[in-house]
């Protein structure tokens, strides 16, 4: 049986008139940048998040950008983020001028709240959870490690469309929620997209100006910004799929059920753990195993595709050597990294193909 590790064409197939239907309207108004595709999804995706507002981006990684350049990170300044997550992250406070400071991982593949307060100097201006394959961080405590602190919040939202802390959908515990909309994430644009979300109506015009060339009406600019703004056709796309969003997680919640039951009793695998806390929305269905460079091999000669999400913890990158970290200062992070497995995860991923993930791995530790 072949099971890849994301299944984008299934997805399409089953929204695939209303996709033409939607893009086709871009097309036809030639709404290529920004427009009213874009200005609706913008306000769906406000909603579903319970936020006042959004603003399309065109990536990720440009929505970090974004919410850190606004907040005035600069030079100098320290912003405090978890070892165990993409790039990205660091990237942007980089990309800012600022160090970024990292902290170990609990055993959620979180940050560890108890580990940011002894990171903290005079220099420190921010801390970003990011809430790693789909489950949400402390945002509780980590709000109010920074309250006490005087330290700005923002959420690293890439992994967890619709993720809940208490209850509370995920975004809006700091200043911004940045999201991104990769193809192959929880809520996937057909190319490039990302997008922010706030309250705060001051820092959301801000926003707004940066991602257009620090203009609000053109060729007028009140400040330098960039070119960060959405395609219309990834607005038009994701306008579509925000109605099915929430079904599809709750579809990635019942497989990482199914996968608990069948993958229950093997006593070299371990599955995954929601927090209390949390609403998990398993972007990313993580195990950690022994063997597993042969497990890997075992399962991809069964048709059986896998990923690994990270196999370089942030310090080790050669991109880091300037920070001077060194092996062994995250014991946490850097045990998980050799053990850590993501197997297939996708809302249309079907029960028969969960069984026979879990009887496979069941046969190569016999
Ligand atoms: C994907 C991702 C990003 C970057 O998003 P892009 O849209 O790929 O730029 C940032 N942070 C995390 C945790 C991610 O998973």
């Amino acid at each position: 049986m072949n099971i890849p590790f994301v299944d984008l064409k299934t997805q399409y197939h089953s929204i695939k008139d209303e996709i033409h239907e939607a893009m086709n309207d871009v097309l036809e108004n030639t709404a290529f940048v920004l427009g009213k595709r874009v200005h609706d999804f913008e306000d769906g995706f406000a909603k579903l998040h319970n936020a006042k507002f959004c603003l399309g981006t065109s990536n990720g990684t440009t929505s970090l950008h974004l919410a850190l350049w606004a907040l005035g990170i600069k030079t100098g300044d320290e912003v405090i983020l978890p070892v165990n997550t993409f790039f990205a992250t660091a990237e942007a406070v980089a990309v800012v001028g600022a160090k970024p400071v990292l902290v170990d991982n609990d055993e959620f593949y979180n940050i560890d709240v108890t580990k940011i307060e002894e990171k903290i100097t005079p220099k420190t201006k921010m801390i970003i959870p990011v809430h790693l394959y789909g489950q949400p961080a402390n945002v509780g405590k980590i709000r109010e490690i920074a309250d006490k602190n005087g330290l700005l919040m923002i959420e690293d939202c890439a992994q967890v469309h619709c993720g809940e802390f208490e209850g509370k959908r995920v975004g809006t515990f700091g200043k911004v929620g940045c999201f991104s909309f990769y193809p192959g994430k929880n809520l996937g644009a057909y190319g490039e997209a990302g997008g922010v979300i706030t309250n705060d109506e001051e820092l959301r015009n801000k926003m707004q100006l940066l991602r257009d060339h620090g203009s609000k009406v053109r060729y007028v600019h009140e400040v330098f910004g960039h070119n960060y703004r959405m395609e219309g056709l990834q607005g038009a796309v994701l306008g579509v799929k925000l109605k099915y969003i929430e079904k599809w997680t709750e579809m990635r919640r019942k497989n990482a059920a199914l996968y608990n039951k069948h993958l229950a009793g093997i006593p070299q695998l371990a599955t995954p753990k929601e927090a209390s806390f949390a609403k998990h929305v398993y972007h990313l269905y993580v195990v950690q195993v022994e063997n597993r460079e042969e497990l890997i091999k075992f399962l991809n000669s069964k048709g059986i595709s896998t990923g690994l999400h990270y196999p370089i913890p942030l310090h080790l990158q050669k991109a880091f050597e300037c920070y001077n970290y060194k092996k062994g200062d995250f014991p946490g992070a850097e045990a998980e990294s050799s053990k850590i497995l993501s197997l297939p995860m996708f809302p249309e991923l079907t029960e028969e193909q969960i069984i026979f993930v879990a009887d496979t791995i069941k046969e190569f530790y016999r």
